[in-house]
């Protein structure tokens, strides 16, 4: 368990660390290729140093993060694994990761020029991974650079200032199989492999593909894989992903903390935005968007409001979610102070995270990597 945190004794972030280990045997097996296990921030809300763990201890070979702090934070909890991580700022101080031999993306000269200066005080080669982008058009060296890139990376390898370890890209639109980018960017990406090798570089480790691709799209699986959603057992391809028997790692708990019945009439909460056309029994969660519970998970539509569970049954949010607290309806059921109730996990008659993500018009990652606030992370 983490430090307590004034919501201990409310509410609590479950997080089932036999289920990381399960998706990621389950993805391993089914991909065939190294998994690099993506948990960047903290593991997808899961707790990263732990998460981390349990992916290695599932099978996955390699671990990423996005920023190099999180990548030394893995280090400093005593993971000396290949590891790899994305997101650099100017001024990022690289001389540690260089020590600490994780592996570094360079999408630009100045970037790689920046890791050069890095490795000589360091007195250590450097370990980089370059970064092309293939039509994400975020990070990413844009194709009119990538001979200058490659050519810059292949000098820095000769003089030994670096070994050039992966090239890499990231899709945009894997998550719709059928979408064209998707052959775009895999034929991008081959295109950046061979001008690669043009330049004399032989990177040992190609991927491209995060969870959507990996499962869906074998031939963008190359030397490895970068899996974050479906690790934590999210659907990362709603409406396409067929059934892995994934199982969602994060179950957030609490209790009713207040039971009352309202009249015809009565409305409930800020702005008064919902209003019982019957005698109705509401019970209150003392949870809020001050935890991370998205403000839209009560709505007028279009579709509806998100559901918990209580006593096992399915209930709707009534009423606009508050900073601490939210009502749901308890729909003439027995119910008491202090009754469990689940806002999503697994397990039949519990909402998942891709409910309360389409109930909210958003994506599982965002339900999962928000929630937390005054939350006290329990692990299992
Ligand atoms: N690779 C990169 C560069 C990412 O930014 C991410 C996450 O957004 C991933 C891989 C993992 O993606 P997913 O969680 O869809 O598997």
């Amino acid at each position: 368990t983490t430090a307590s945190t004034p919501r201990g004794e409310l509410a609590e972030i479950v997080v089932n660390l036999a289920a990381i280990r399960h998706n990621v045997r389950v993805l391993r097996e089914l991909i065939g290729v190294p998994l690099i296990a993506v948990v960047k921030a903290d593991g997808y809300g899961h707790g990263m140093v732990e998460a981390a763990r349990a992916a290695r201890e599932g099978g996955a070979e390699w671990l990423a993060a996005a920023t190099v702090a999180e990548a030394l934070q893995l280090r400093e909890a005593g993971y000396a694994g290949p590891l790899l991580c994305w997101l650099m700022l100017p001024g990022t101080d690289l001389e540690r990761p260089v020590e600490e031999g994780i592996d570094l993306s360079a999408y630009s000269v100045a970037e790689l020029d920046a890791i050069a200066a890095a490795a000589e005080t360091v007195g250590r080669r450097a370990r980089v991974q370059l970064k092309v982008d293939t039509g994400l058009n975020r990070g990413g060296a844009p194709r009119s650079s990538w001979l200058d890139l490659f050519s810059r990376a292949r000098a820095g390898e000769r003089d030994g200032t670096w070994k050039i370890t992966g090239l890499w890209s990231h899709f945009a639109c894997s998550d719709e199989p059928a979408h064209p980018a998707n052959d775009r960017q895999e034929e991008a990406f081959r295109a950046a492999v061979a001008l690669a090798e043009d330049c004399g570089l032989r990177p040992e480790l190609l991927h491209l593909a995060n969870s959507a691709a990996a499962v869906l799209r074998p031939s963008s699986r190359f030397d490895a894989v970068r899996c974050g959603i479906a690790v934590f057992g999210l659907d990362p391809a709603p409406g396409s992903t067929p059934d892995l028997g994934l199982i969602p790692a994060m179950t957030v708990r609490t209790r009713l903390a207040l039971v009352k019945e309202l009249a015809p009439g009565d409305a409930v909460s800020y702005g008064h935005r919902w209003v019982a056309d019957r005698p109705t029994t509401v019970g209150l969660v003392p949870l809020g968007y001050g935890d991370g519970i998205p403000r839209h998970a009560f709505h007028p539509g279009p579709g509806p409001s998100a559901e918990v569970a209580v006593g096992g049954k399915r209930r709707p949010i009534r009423g606009t979610i508050c900073m601490d607290q939210f009502m749901v309806d308890l729909d003439g059921e027995p119910a008491g102070i202090g009754d469990e109730v689940v806002l999503f996990g697994s397990g039949p008659d519990v909402p998942t995270a891709q409910d309360w993500a389409e109930a909210c018009g958003t994506i599982s990652y965002e339900i999962v990597t928000r929630i937390g606030g005054r939350m006290t992370r329990r692990y299992v």
